[in-house]
C-alpha cells in the first residue's frame, strides 16, 4: 500500500461527490476514503446556489414528471430533508416557502385540476388554489400593473409549510464537515487536484492529478459535465455524448413572489419550465429562470473547456440525427431560438419579460436585471444508440470498480439517493458492509412520523 492508496476515491466535490463521501463515512465500514476536487473549494460549479434553482424537486409541482417518476424523486428528496432535520439545518441549509405550479388559460387549468386529482394521494398535503385564494397568498400572479385581476382563468396546485429550497453548496459543506468528524477513518480531501488520467493496472486504479498520483480499489467519478469526458478517455460510455445546456436567470430588485411559482411544462421540452421564486442568497428577491441555451463548453464562468466539449459530444451521424429530429418539431425549434435570444443584449430582457409575465402579469422591464454570474450547465446526455436526448440523469456502472455519474437536474435533489445506489455497488464489489438499517432509520423513515417525533422531542 502506498501513502496515497484508498479503498475509494471520489472525483468531484459538488453535491454528488460530497454526499457520497458522507454516506461512505457514516454508513459503511470502509476505512479509507478520498475526495479529489479540481478547484479550491467545494461546490463551485453547478451545485453552487447561484448556479441552480435551489429547489427540492420532490415531484409534487413538477408537471413534467409522471406519477411514477414523482414517486421515485419523492423518496430521494425526502432523504435531503431528513438529513437536514436530523442535523438541525432548518433556515440555514434548508428553507420552507409556499410553492405551486400555476395553470394559465382553459387548457392548463383543466390539466392542473386533473393532475391534482391524480397526484393528491401521493402528496396528501397538496391544495388546489383558485383565483380568490391566490389573490391572498400570491397576489403577484393575479393582478396586472393597474391592480386589476388578470383576464385569463388561473388555478394552481401547491402547498404551504413544506421544505422547498436548499442551498446545495451549504449542504455539500455539511456533508464534508460531518464526515471529517468521524473517528477511526481516513477521510481525506485534496483541493486543486484536477484529475487528468485514470488507469486500471491489475485491480488497482491509478489516478493522476495536476498535483499528485493516487491509487484506489474503487473510483466514483462525480465530476458533473466532466464525468463523461473522463469516461470516454477510459473507453467507457462511448454510446453517449454530452450536450451542455446552460441556464441563466433574471433577478428582481425587490421581493415580488412569496414562494416558488412554477409554470406548466410543455411535455415536449426536456428542460424544466421557467419559474420565479425567492432567492435565499439575495435577500429573498425574486429570481426568474432558468433559460436553456446550448453552450459549447463544459463549465460556465470558467475559462476553457471548449475542447473538452467537442471531445465529449463525439459528433457523428447519430448526434446530427438527434439534433435534426429535435429541430423538426416547431415547439422545440421556437424554444431553442427564443432561448438563444434571451442571451442577446438589448432584446433579451424584453423577450424574457413576455414569458415571465405569464407568472407575474405586472412585471415590467425596470423590475428585473440579467443576473450576471448566475447560472450553470446541465450536462444532458445524448443516447447515440437509440438516437435520443435523455431527459434526466445517467450513470455508467462499468462493473469493473469504477462508476461515472452525469447529473443534470434534479441531480442536486437526488444527491443522497444516487450516493446510496453507488454505496451498495461499492460495498458489494469490495466486500465491505453497508449499514442499511441505520441508513433507513436516518434517511428513509416516514417524513410525517419523523416530524412528529421531532416535535415530541422538542416538547420533552
Ligand atoms: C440552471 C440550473 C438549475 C438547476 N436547478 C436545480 C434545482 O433546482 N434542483 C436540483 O435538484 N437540481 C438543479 N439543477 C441540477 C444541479 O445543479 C446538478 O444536478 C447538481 O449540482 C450536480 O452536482 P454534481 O456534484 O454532480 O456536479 P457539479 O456540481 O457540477 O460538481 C462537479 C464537481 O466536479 C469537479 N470536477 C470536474 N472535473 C474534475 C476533475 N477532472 N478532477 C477533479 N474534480 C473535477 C468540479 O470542479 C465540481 O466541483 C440545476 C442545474 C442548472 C444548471
Amino acid at each position: 500500500m502506498t501513502q496515497n492508496h484508498y479503498d475509494v476515491i471520489i472525483i468531484g466535490g459538488g453535491v454528488s461527490g460530497s454526499a457520497l463521501f458522507y454516506e461512505l463515512g457514516r454508513y459503511t465500514d470502509i476505512k479509507n476514503i478520498c475526495l479529489l476536487e479540481k478547484y479550491g473549494s467545494l461546490a463551485s460549479l453547478n451545485s453552487n446556489g447561484s448556479a441552480n434553482s435551489q429547489t427540492i424537486h420532490c415531484g409534487d409541482i413538477e408537471t413534467n414528471y409522471t406519477l411514477e417518476k414523482a414517486a421515485k424523486v419523492k423518496t430521494t428528496a425526502n432523504m435531503v430533508e431528513k438529513y437536514c432535520l436530523q442535523h438541525g439545518y432548518e433556515d440555514k441549509v434548508i428553507f420552507s416557502h409556499q410553492k405551486m405550479a400555476l395553470g394559465v388559460g382553459f387548457e392548463e387549468v383543466e390539466y392542473m385540476k386533473n393532475r391534482f386529482n391524480e397526484f393528491k394521494e401521493l402528496y396528501p398535503y397538496l391544495e388546489l388554489y383558485d383565483k380568490e385564494k391566490l389573490a391572498q397568498i400570491e397576489p403577484a400572479v393575479v393582478f396586472d400593473k393597474d391592480g386589476n385581476e388578470r383576464e385569463e382563468e388561473i388555478v394552481a396546485v401547491g402547498c404551504e409549510g413544506e421544505y422547498t429550497t436548499v442551498d446545495y453548496k451549504a449542504l455539500s459543506d455539511t456533508f464534508i464537515d460531518n464526515t471529517l468528524k468521524i473517528k477511526d477513518k481516513v477521510t481525506d480531501i485534496f483541493f486543486n487536484n484536477e484529475v487528468k488520467h485514470i488507469q486500471k493496472i491489475g485491480s488497482t486504479y491509478h489516478v493522476q492529478t495536476t498535483m499528485s498520483q493516487f491509487t484506489a480499489d474503487f473510483v466514483v467519478v462525480d465530476a458533473g459535465a466532466h464525468s463523461l469526458y473522463l469516461a470516454h478517455k477510459m473507453g467507457h460510455g462511448l454510446d453517449y455524448g454530452c450536450l451542455p445546456m446552460a441556464g441563466s436567470f433574471y433577478i428582481s430588485n425587490r421581493k415580488i413572489l412569496n414562494g416558488k411559482v412554477y409554470m406548466v411544462q410543455n411535455p415536449k421540452l426536456p428542460f424544466a419550465a421557467l419559474h420565479g421564486d425567492p432567492d435565499i442568497l439575495v435577500n429573498g428577491f425574486t429570481r426568474f429562470g432558468p433559460t436553456a441555451l446550448m453552450l459549447p463548453k463544459l463549465e460556465r464562468f470558467k475559462p476553457g473547456t471548449y475542447l473538452d466539449f467537442f471531445k465529449t459530444l463525439r459528433l457523428d451521424f447519430n448526434v446530427i440525427k438527434i439534433f435534426i429530429d429535435l429541430l423538426k418539431d416547431s415547439d422545440i425549434r421556437n424554444y431553442v431560438f427564443r432561448n438563444f435570444l434571451f442571451e442577446v443584449p438589448y432584446i433579451n430582457k424584453k423577450l424574457f419579460l413576455q414569458d415571465a409575465r405569464k407568472i407575474v402579469p405586472s412585471l415590467c422591464e425596470d423590475d428585473i436585471t440579467y443576473a450576471k454570474g448566475f447560472g450553470g450547465v446541465r450536462p444532458q446526455i445524448l443516447d447515440k444508440k437509440n438516437q435520443k436526448l435523455m431527459l434526466g440523469e445517467a450513470s455508467i456502472d462499468t462493473g469493473e470498480g469504477i462508476i461515472f455519474n452525469m447529473t443534470p437536474s434534479p441531480g442536486a435533489t437526488s444527491c443522497l439517493g444516487n450516493a446510496v445506489r453507488d454505496v451498495k455497488v461499492i460495498c458489494e464489489y469490495l466486500g465491505f458492509k453497508f449499514n442499511e438499517k441505520c441508513f433507513n432509520e436516518e434517511l428513509i423513515k416516514d417524513k410525517t412520523k419523523a416530524k412528529k417525533e421531532l416535535k415530541q422531542e422538542a416538547l420533552v
